[in-house]
């Protein structure tokens, strides 16, 4: 069984928004180990949409299809469908309850309109929408060569389009497999991306299940290591022997299991099981440390206060670093970055705390201190951690680097306790 993806919507092809339902869809069918050959994009054009039917039917056994369920006269998916089933629409009682119950709830009359919304090809699955008026739907046909196909309906917005996906579509094609895949994430930091894969390229070469994936961006790399089994413990056993191998090969403190791949998890729930505090003190990440941090549920218990402090004055007024000290070696400096959390740490009362200071560019840098020089330093228990970075690329690559690392140094200084 394989599938195509027909996502509807002139603003896609435009530009205006960004094609997540293709997105979500592939990714829940990959975890019920269901084939994407093709992921296709049509505007609101109802020529345009009747071929991208004929041509995904052609190449694949299911055709899930977002966007064009709305009320109005250019919402023609579930026509299309029909048409090329050769099958009538009918009227579905129930999604006409549905939607009056909705124009009730806001006190509306029910507009003609919306009776779109209650015809369906005759035979289908009716699959509820609890959070929009449009019902999707499956329909199971022969077409014209006597093959069995599927076309699955689903509204547009996400917020709809996702828990009918989660809820209706998976449950249904789970009986067209009979596989799990499964997969575990390793971080890799301190290793460049090449080098990193030069060190396992024989277990990558050899391996076919489980398959390893390796995606780079600032500051880490991450391998995917995905199994497919008859169920989740048998990926698990698959994965297992291959993500030690892997650890022993970078070295424990080096790489790590993190489910979503940020480093930002790993810190936070080592703060949060050791009962630790964390301030930040940032110039060249501007709050971009902070931010990750914060994005992890439960945090408050562990993150104390940030210190966003840009120019020498706030550095000098707000953390206390002396002004001898910038003089003498600069706000990008060793020194500075180990004044700038001590300083956090003193104000904020944190068990650690962390800085970081640079030159993010495109401007700033000298023959000393090029751009993308940063300095991302640790104060914990008493001790002093500093890692010196060169990064090279845009502005926004040196200030995520420099966010990475510094997480960075705090799980490697949590763990070294
Ligand atoms: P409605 O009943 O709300 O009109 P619909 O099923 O007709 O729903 P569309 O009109 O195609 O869906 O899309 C409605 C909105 O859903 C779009 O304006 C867009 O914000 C979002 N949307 C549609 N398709 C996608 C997609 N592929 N990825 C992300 N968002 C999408």
């Amino acid at each position: 069984m394989n599938v195509e993806i027909l996502c509807i919507g002139s603003e896609l092809l435009h530009g205006d928004i960004v094609n997540t339902n293709a997105r979500y869809i592939s990714k829940k069918l990959a975890e019920i180990a269901i084939d994407v050959h093709y992921q296709t994009v049509v505007g609101d054009n109802t020529d345009r949409i009747k071929k991208a039917f004929g041509i995904g039917f052609s190449r694949a056994d299911i055709v899930i299809c977002t966007g064009g369920l709305g009320p109005t006269q250019d919402d023609i998916t579930k026509e299309a469908l029909a048409e090329y089933f050769g099958v009538e629409m009918v009227y579905d009682e129930g999604s006409y309850e549905h939607v009056k119950n909705i124009y009730m709830r806001f006190r509306r009359d029910f507009p003609q309109n919306n009776m779109r919304q209650t015809y369906f090809p005759k035979g289908s699955i009716i699959m509820d929408n609890p959070n929009g008026t449009a019902n999707g739907c499956i329909y199971r046909g022969k077409d014209s060569e006597d093959n069995y196909k599927i076309g699955i309906l689903l509204p547009g917005p996400p917020k709809e389009m996702e828990p009918m996906m989660d809820l209706k579509v998976i449950p249904y094609l789970k009986q067209f497999s009979n596989w799990v895949v499964y997969g575990e994430k390793l971080v890799v930091t301190n290793i460049g991306e090449s080098a990193a894969e030069e060190m396992v390229l024989d277990i990558i070469k050899k391996q076919t299940n489980p398959t390893i994936a390796t995606f780079a961006s600032a500051g880490k790399v991450v391998f995917r290591i995905t199994a497919k089994a008859e169920s989740k413990e048998k990926c698990i056993e698959l994965i297992e022997p291959v993500m030690e191998e892997l650890i022993k090969r970078f070295g424990k403190d080096n790489a790590y299991l993190v489910d979503s791949g940020n480093v930002e998890d790993k810190v936070s729930q080592l703060l949060l099981e050791n009962s630790l505090t964390i301030s930040l003190a940032e110039s060249l990440t501007g709050g971009l440390v902070s931010s990750k941090l914060i994005s992890y549920p439960g945090i408050s218990k562990s993150y104390l206060q940030g210190f966003v402090t840009y120019s020498n004055e706030s550095k000098i007024k707000s953390l206390n670093v002396k002004e001898e000290t910038i003089e003498k070696y600069g706000a990008v400096s060793e020194e500075t970055a180990k004044e700038m959390a001590y300083g956090a740490a003193e104000i904020s009362g944190s068990d650690i705390a962390v800085s970081t200071t640079g030159i993010a560019g495109p401007d700033g840098g000298s023959k000393e201190k090029p751009v993308g020089l940063a300095y991302v330093c640790v104060y914990f228990e008493g001790r002093y951690e500093v890692k010196k970075i060169h990064s090279s690329g845009a502005r926004e690559t040196v200030r995520e680097r420099a966010a990475v690392a510094a997480l960075d140094l705090v799980r490697s200084c949590i763990e070294k306790k």
